[in-house]
């Protein structure tokens, strides 16, 4: 922006800064509570603390205790850490101030700074009350790094504004504030120091009772069919946040309306399931009938190694339908439970599992396509991980090779060995990608009629189920 723009910006707008904007703060927390957050157990009672002392400080003053300044919430996207800082000034019945991270360094030049003095003294002046800062990474990150982006001595200055703040009010006046963040590592040292943000809450995914609970509770604001089983959908919605629960319980109403429906049945949900998660099936894409086959065989052949390997998840679902993002083909697996930990043995199955998809293509038609590109990049990211980080291999035991950045932002991860090492780190991954996918051509070739009875009745029909899958699978002979 050029000084004169700025300048009349700036001057047709400074009123709206200052004691004027009170109202972009103060936000009703709408009477949320504790038992509208589905799940998250641990944090809510680690929460619980914070809204007993806003009810009752003088039990912790009496006894020499001051509450923690600030409490950092920190967890991935959409797993309700907004909801529960709702929740607890909902549960203590104290105002709630809310601003993002970001909103306070894509104002005007010089104004985020301000803003951070205006908002503690709105909210010294409406005490007890609570305070949220979302994305606290904005302005919070390490000083030392960022460069690159402009405006960082903006940010430093806003950030710097906070720990004054910070500094400058006593635990017990009754401002909490909280903040929330899926970048913990960035953050700078100083925010996390005693006195300021040294209370730490984990808001994690959901696990398959929290999702089944959370499903619940949105789905209260629809109505259901009577064949609706939470527990199966929970289970199909492995690794879904709760922001994404929700999304799945509204797809499934929206498809309901459009088929002149008042219930979600189970199959909206499960239908709705696949459009959060694999994308709206893409109604107008024409894959020509040699092209269909072969995406049949491609998913058939995941599905065929994932359930002849003993270890493997069964099959829920596989359908030909492409999706609008892109995949031609889709075979869901359904994991009997959230599984903590993964054997050597099961992380090579996976592996085998992800080949699978090509291995058909070459068992029938002795030619390969692109469609394999995505399998492709999982199975090294599998194989890599198994090699640098879970310590995998008698090569390099139990040495790391790598680190991970972030493990809530698709933990992204950093080597930390020589040149050398990484000549050796990735033939060892050619070779445990290599031996996977020889296994799983083995296993289709000595199930070959299975694969052709297979791929032709999904070919036809488009859909099948996993039940479905199973019959031909284990009906008559040529069993593994
Ligand atoms: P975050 O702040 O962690 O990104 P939000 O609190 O904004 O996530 O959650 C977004 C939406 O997702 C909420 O408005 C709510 O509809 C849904 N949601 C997320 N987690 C839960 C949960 N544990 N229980 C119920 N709903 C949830
Ligand atoms: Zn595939």
């Amino acid at each position: 922006m050029n000084k004169k723009l700025m300048e009349q910006v700036g001057g047709k707008n400074s009123m709206a800064f200052g004691k004027s904007n009170a109202k972009v703060y103060v936000q009703s927390s709408q009477g949320i509570r504790f038992s509208d957050v589905a799940g998250e157990d641990e944090a809510k009672e680690s929460l619980a603390e914070t809204v007993d002392y806003l009810h009752n400080p003088k039990k912790y003053t009496d006894a020499g205790a001051s509450m923690p300044k600030g409490v950092l919430l920190v967890g991935p996207p959409g797993t309700g850490k907004t909801m529960l800082a709702k929740a607890v000034a909902g549960e203590a019945n104290v105002p709630f101030f809310s601003i993002s991270g970001s909103e306070f360094v894509e104002m005007f030049v010089g104004m985020g700074a301000s803003k951070v003095r205006d908002l503690f003294k709105q909210a010294k002046e409406k005490a007890p009350c609570i305070v949220f800062i979302d994305e606290i990474d904005a302005i919070g990150q390490k000083r030392s790094s960022g460069g690159g982006m402009g405006g960082n001595d903006e940010r430093e200055q806003t950030l710097n504004q906070l720990l004054t703040e910070m500094d400058g009010f006593e635990g017990n006046n009754g401002v909490i504030i909280l903040a929330a963040t899926n970048r913990p590592e960035s953050l700078d040292p100083a925010l996390t120091r005693p006195g300021r943000f040294d209370r730490r809450v984990p808001v994690e995914l959901p696990d398959l009772a929290g999702r089944e609970a959370i499903l619940k509770v949105h789905a209260k604001k629809i109505k259901t069919a009577d064949d609706v089983d939470f527990h199966t959908i929970a289970r199909m919605a492995s690794g879904a946040s709760g922001a994404e629960l929700a999304n799945i319980i509204n797809e499934a109403a929206l498809r309901a309306v459009r088929d002149g429906r008042t219930v979600v049945t189970e199959a909206d949900l499960e239908e709705s399931i696949e459009v959060v998660i694999a994308g709206y099936q893409k109604k107008n894409a024409v894959l020509s009938d040699k092209e269909k086959m072969v995406v049949a065989y491609h998913e058939i052949g995941h599905a065929l190694v994932a359930a002849l390997q003993t270890h493997s998840a069964p099959v829920q679902k596989i359908t030909i339908i492409p999706r609008t993002s892109g995949a031609l083909g889709y075979t869901m697996q359904v994991d009997t439970g959230d599984k903590y930990l993964l054997t050597k043995e099961e992380l090579e199955n996976k592996i085998a599992t992800l080949t699978g998809g090509r291995a058909a293509e070459e068992v029938a038609f002795g030619s390969i396509t692109t469609g394999a590109s995505n399998d492709i990049e999982q199975a090294t990211k599998l194989a890599r991980a198994m090699i640098t980080r879970y310590g995998m291999t008698d090569e390099f035991d139990m040495v790391a090779m790598e680190t991970v950045n972030n493990q809530y932002l698709g933990g992204d991860t950093s080597l930390a060995c020589s040149a050398d090492t990484q000549k050796d780190i990735d033939r060892k991954v050619v070779e445990l990608v290599k031996a996977q996918h020889a296994k799983a051509r083995q296993i289709l070739e000595q199930n070959r009629a299975k694969l052709d009875e297979l791929a032709k009745f999904l070919y036809e029909k488009e859909t099948i189920s996993g039940e479905e899958f199973m019959q031909i699978l284990t009906a008559g002979g040529d069993k593994q």
